[in-house]
């Protein structure tokens, strides 16, 4: 358990068949190609305008609508500027270490921190939140880095557990610890409003670093998120 990385409820881990509802996890980097950002985001929106343009003409939409006539540049600003901003490291939020000059040495928990992702399988969203804890080695971040770094992960298309283990890695690199624990509870909506139709599932992923695979540290954050255990 050196990666400390767990997986629980329904998510599907099993590569034996190969049904579209088969979340299976290939890699911990996304897979992106090495030219992706040989074209710039706006001939990439220009491009992707096109191409939904064309899907949403093969399902048989009239693009002279009044409503539907600006979906695809619509769709495609929102694909590069916003919900997959986060494949282009120029994104990445820039990070600047204070000294932690309160020697607080103890666990510092930031609990419900919004996520919104999106499913690299079907491309409709993952909703959810992670907590995020840590122990300062003696430097310390401003709170909302924390918030950014997980929006900036989130906003690729995504496998839940890469997303928990991407956050997991960041977090230590930036904090120069490996004293982190990372968990996310997330609502698929491929799993709710398709396939199965299972409106009630939640997936929760973690992953434990350092200090955190010792059980005793893990039930005190866990207590600070879900409150007495
Ligand atoms: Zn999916």
């Amino acid at each position: 358990m050196k990666d400390g990385f767990q997986n629980s409820k329904n998510f599907k881990m099993n590569n034996d068949s190969i049904d579209d509802d088969n979340h299976f996890l290939t890699s911990i980097e996304t897979p992106i190609r090495s030219d992706a950002f040989e074209i710039d985001d706006e001939i990439k929106i220009e491009l992707i305008e096109k191409k939904f343009r064309e899907i949403m003409e093969v399902l048989g939409l009239d693009l002279n609508d009044d409503s539907l006539k600006e979906t695809p540049k619509r769709v495609a600003k929102m694909y590069v500027k916003e919900i997959f901003k986060g494949l282009d490291p120029k994104n990445k939020p820039s990070v600047t270490l204070f000294e932690n000059k309160y020697k607080f040495n103890q666990m510092l928990v930031e609990k419900d921190i919004a996520v919104y992702s999106y499913c690299e399988h079907h491309f409709v969203p993952i909703i959810g939140k992670a907590h995020v804890a840590y122990f300062s080695s003696g430097k310390v971040v401003g709170l909302s880095k924390i918030n950014r770094m997980v929006q900036y992960y989130s906003k690729r298309p995504q496998v839940q557990e890469r997303l928990t283990v991407q956050i997991a890695n960041e977090l230590r690199e930036m904090l120069q610890t490996e004293d982190v624990a990372v968990i996310i509870e997330a609502d698929h909506l491929c799993v709710a409003s398709r396939g199965v139709q299972d409106v009630s599932s939640s997936t929760i992923t973690s992953s434990y670093h350092g200090k955190f695979l010792d059980s005793n540290v893990r039930e005190e954050f866990l207590k600070y998120v879900y409150g007495a255990l």
